[in-house]
């Protein structure tokens, strides 16, 4: 019960400010002597500082508390194709410093933990955080996770990674606590956290790059369901007889509506006459190339992209009848260069929607850009402290 005071009071903190202790009590709906401890342990630790006193409201002006913003730091690290991202953050969620390393050459398992250590190493000594200030790890991996024991399962994104425990080799290496989760639900996390779905409790992050992939946030907390692929909605059947999917099936989202899907479309069409002045070979195509046509307005990438973009609006349609979230967020690479994605799927999604579902949900453009993953593994660790799990 506690630790559970003690969250709640450290979130209204981070939420809404310097707050007095019988603010506090007021609306955490707690005794004022309950809350004075928590807040005396709080100052103690060094988590809260005096900020000052407030107005009076007839006796003695109240003291006024506030976090502490450098009192702890996270690490948040983004493992993906071709880097490493690992970055220092405070409890305001301020960047204090990161760093960007190119993945290794030989792609084993165990150079990745070097590089993360090293690049931790290098930030800790360029930032001067004292080292027993950092709470702990957050690690973001492109592929299936359990997240219980924090061991990743063959990623197809990274070759030569077999079943790895990913959390116990850092530990071991950081003498930290780490936690290691699927890109798409870090993603989500540090959308809800520090993104579009901050005044949400049930979101449906989905993100469109190469593949498409998905999160869910449920009541505040990320839903991991039976084992730890939930949130994997680029796998629902959107065509009987559609093109076969990597995963075997036909006709799933993710080969009708993603960055490869797009691609793929862009060749069928150019080998059928269609003319564009960016692609002389439709052999030599690649998703990178389709990115860079979209944001230069590229006429036939953009009647394809509006194309996989209402496909899409049609796949949220079934997930939204299924979660009725209050908010779906859209990111990744591909409505980054084709923004216009996003109204179109939202549109397309809202035809298809009982009524009822209609105005209940909001769907928008993640906010984070290609610092979601990042900011969502930092969030991994902040979440501890601001929020009470019952496990
Ligand atoms: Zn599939």
């Amino acid at each position: 019960m506690r630790k559970m005071n003690r969250a709640k009071i450290l979130d209204m903190f981070r939420r809404k400010g310097p707050m007095a202790v019988a603010d506090l009590a007021h609306e955490a709906k707690l005794t004022f002597p309950a809350v004075s401890r928590i807040v005396k342990e709080l100052v103690e630790s060094g988590i809260l500082q005096v900020k000052g006193v407030g107005a009076s409201s007839g006796g003695r002006k109240p003291t006024l508390y506030e976090l502490n913003p450098q009192a702890v730091f996270a690490v948040g690290v983004d493992v993906s194709v071709d880097e490493i991202r690992v970055g220092l953050m405070d409890l305001e969620a301020r960047w204090v410093g990161q760093e960007r390393i190119k993945v290794p050459e030989r792609g084993e398992p165990q150079a990745f933990v070097d590089n993360i250590a090293a690049g931790l190493d290098r930030l800790v000594q360029k930032t001067g955080v004292n080292g027993s200030r950092i709470l702990g790890m957050g690690v973001s991996v492109p592929g299936p996770v359990d997240s219980e024991s924090g061991t990743v399962f063959h990623p197809p994104n990274l070759p030569g990674w077999g079943e790895v425990p990913l959390k116990s080799r850092l530990e071991e290496e950081l003498r930290l606590a780490v936690k290691v989760e699927k890109d798409a639900n870090v993603a989500a996390l540090g959308e809800k956290w520090f993104g579009a779905g901050q005044d949400a409790d049930h979101i449906l992050y989905v993100f469109v790059g190469e593949g498409i992939g998905g999160g869910l946030i449920l009541g505040g907390l990320l839903y991991r369901g039976a084992g730890f692929g939930a949130g994997e909605i680029g796998h629902a059947t959107l065509d009987l007889d559609g093109p076969r999917c990597n995963c075997g099936n036909h006709g799933c989202l993710e080969v009708l509506a993603s960055g490869l899907a797009l691609v793929r479309r862009v060749r069928e069409e150019i080998r059928r006459g269609a003319e564009s002045s960016f692609f002389p070979d439709p052999d030599r195509i690649l998703f990178g190339d389709v990115l860079l046509a979209l944001k230069e307005g590229d006429p036939l990438v953009k009647r394809l992209a509006e194309e996989a973009s209402r496909l899409l609006g049609i796949g949220l349609a079934s997930v939204i009848h299924a979660f009725l979230p209050q908010k779906v967020v859209i990111g990744g690479k591909l409505p980054q260069a084709f923004p216009d994605m996003v109204e179109i799927s939202a549109l397309k999604a809202k035809e298809r929607l009982n009524p009822v579902f209609r105005d209940r949900v909001k769907i928008e453009a993640a906010n984070l850009g290609e610092d979601s993953t990042i900011t969502g593994a930092a969030a991994l660790v902040l979440e501890d402290l601001f929020t009470f799990q019952w496990r």
